[in-house]
Parts: C-alpha cells; sequence; structure tokens
C-alpha cells in the first residue's frame, strides 16, 4: 500500500466527480453522428484533427470554438437524450460512481429546445447509466452574458424536475463585475442548492477571494492561480476550501507548459482540499481515469492518497447525507479489501 497506486487500482477505484461539464463531455463520436442527423460534415464542422478533438489550443477562445461547434448540433430532445446516455455509459465504464454535471442549460435553450422536454432529455439519458450510479446536474450561467442570463438560467431551475444539487457560475473571469452575480448566489441558497464559482483558471488570484468573500462559494473550480500568492494557499488550507482541480484543461488551454509544471503537485503536498476531475475531457483528450494516473506519476500518490481524494469528493458534494454515506461505504470497501 505505501507505493505508488497502480493502473489496476485506480481503474477499480469507486470514483466520484465534481468538476465535469455534459456540453464538454460530448465525444467526437457523438458530435459526429449528431453534426450527419443535421446534414454537416463531421470533419469540417467540427474541426476534427484525424478524427479527433485538437486537445490542446493557444487559448480559452480556441477551446471554446471547439466546443461551441459540438454544441450546435445539440438541438433536440433526442439529441440530448443520445447526448446524456452515451455521458452515463462513459462515466459507468470508468467506475464513476457519483457525478454532478455541470449543464449550460441556455445553450440548448438557445439552440430551440423546449424546457420541459430538455429536462425529460437529461433524465432519460441519464439513466442509461443503470443502478449503482448517481448523475446529479449542477447548472452554469456564463459569467460573460451578465444579469439577463444568470436571472433566465435561474427561471429554468426553478421551473425544473430535474436532479439539480448546485448551481455553478462559469465563463471568463473580469468580465463582469462579480456583484452583478449576488441574486444567483442568493437564489442558490434559498433553493437549498450548493454553490460553486469557476475562479482561479484564467484570473488571478483575487478572483478567488472575491468568490469566496463576495459570493460565499460553496467549492472553487479550477482555482490554480492561488499558487501565485502564498498567503492565499494558507487561507484555503486552513479553511479547507474544496477546489475542483482539473488538470489537463488547464494545460490544454496553455495556462502551463506541461501537467509537470501545473500546480496539483504543490496544491497536494500543502493540505489544499483539493479533489480531481476532467473538465471537458474528450476535447483535451483526457479522462478521470488519465487525470488521476498523472497525478499517481508526477506526485506519487499511494491507494490511500487516492482514497482520500474520493472521500474529500464526498463531502464536497451537493448531495444529501444518505447519497454520501452510500458513497463513502462503497469507498471504504474498497480501501477495506486493499485497493
Ligand atoms: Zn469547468
Amino acid at each position: 500500500m505505501a507505493g505508488p497506486a497502480s493502473d489496476a487500482d485506480i481503474v477499480s477505484i469507486p470514483k466520484v466527480e465534481l468538476h465535469i461539464h455534459l456540453n464538454g463531455s460530448i465525444t467526437e463520436a457523438t458530435a459526429s453522428t449528431l453534426a450527419r442527423r443535421h446534414g454537416a460534415d463531421p470533419q469540417s464542422a467540427l474541426g476534427l484533427v484525424d478524427g479527433r478533438y485538437p486537445g490542446r489550443y493557444r487559448n480559452f477562445q480556441g477551446f471554446l470554438d471547439a466546443y461551441l461547434a459540438a454544441n450546435q448540433f445539440v438541438q433536440t430532445p433526442d439529441d440530448l437524450e443520445f447526448v446524456a446516455a452515451e455521458f452515463a455509459r462513459g462515466q459507468v465504464a470508468q467506475g464513476v460512481i457519483y457525478s454532478e454535471a455541470i449543464v449550460t442549460a441556455m445553450i440548448f435553450v438557445r439552440n430551440g429546445m423546449d424546457p420541459d422536454a430538455m429536462w425529460t432529455a437529461l433524465r432519460r439519458g441519464f439513466a442509461a447509466a443503470g443502478p449503482g450510479t448517481t448523475i446529479n446536474l449542477v447548472i452554469d450561467t456564463i459569467r460573460d452574458f451578465g444579469r439577463e442570463e444568470a436571472d433566465a438560467t435561474l427561471a429554468l431551475v426553478e421551473a425544473a424536475d430535474a436532479p439539480i444539487v448546485g448551481l455553478c457560475l462559469t465563463g471568463i473571469e473580469g468580465t463582469m463585475p462579480i456583484e452583478t452575480f449576488l441574486p444567483f448566489r442568493a437564489a442558490a441558497r434559498r433553493l437549498g442548492l450548493g454553490f460553486e464559482v469557476h475562479a482561479g483558471e484564467m484570473g488571478p488570484p483575487e478572483s478567488i477571494v472575491a468568490s469566496l468573500d463576495v459570493l460565499a462559494a460553496d467549492r472553487i473550480g479550477h482555482g490554480v492561480a492561488a499558487i501565485r500568492d502564498p498567503r492565499l494557499v494558507e487561507r484555503l488550507v486552513r479553511d479547507q476550501v474544496v477546489l475542483d482541480v482539473c488538470p489537463s484543461s488547464n494545460v490544454g488551454i496553455d495556462l502551463y507548459p506541461s501537467l509537470e509544471a501545473h500546480p496539483m503537485t504543490a496544491f497536494w503536498q500543502a493540505g489544499v482540499n483539493m479533489t480531481i476531475s476532467s473538465d471537458d475531457p474528450p476535447f483535451f483528450g483526457t479522462t478521470l481515469f488519465d487525470e488521476l494516473q498523472h497525478l499517481v506519476r508526477i506526485a506519487g500518490l499511494t491507494c490511500n492518497d487516492l482514497a482520500t481524494l474520493q472521500r474529500r469528493a464526498v463531502a464536497a458534494a451537493f448531495c444529501d447525507e444518505a447519497t454520501k454515506a452510500d458513497l463513502r461505504a462503497r469507498i471504504d470497501a474498497w480501501a477495506g479489501s486493499g485497493g
């Protein structure tokens, strides 16, 4: 148990993933099927290179272009049910027993989808996971679009018949004053939902501080910029602020030249309460397995460490206590059996 975890350990451990975008999980195969369904040539419409998304981008905009190209073909409830079902099967195949799938519902509504049909399609699609796998929803608003978009997102959430456990603020930091989203944050509290903010991704450490102090975020998505401010890292450790870290995504938009240069190892060693997720896996040529494998290879995580990461994710999840108890028991059973 003392040495680094093996690939077999990473495969077998029951996994909990808190930071994965459904809109960013549309594989090349799924997007190609949808493109053809809507009369487009997949290769050119999706910007595929040898049948794959580029994986690495010059910047965030480069990634966003690829992501939006795929999302344009999720037009009907059938399209979305297909996307959600493929997502569910992918999580099951990786041993992810609990996911909080971030969904930018407004993208589908803007594509012309009826909201009720959208929620039904998500529920039906996720049912493909079968028993033993839970997929809950975290609905995000893209901060670049401001207050109106947040209000529209909230109206969708309030009328939804769906397993929504949280709200989330995404998009490019600094495009709007953070106070713009105080009502959105207050709504999460009123509705009994968790609240996550993507911060300290492309933005500076101050963006993380504002997300905690102004918006009282329950979790920070990414938060990697904290590494530039030792006092902030100290605060994160002291208060055990949860960072949902997605290494390949940060490297994929050129925030770091390599996984070795990514702050995940420093965070781990400092005792930051981080969890590991895959963000938009096919767009960055990764999977949750790959992300955990990188951390094991670079930071030398043991089986016990892997179990610690999963237990942290359970503690930070926005689901109810009964669900958490079940998840914890399954991780403990894995650890108790020697990994
Ligand atoms: Zn994200």
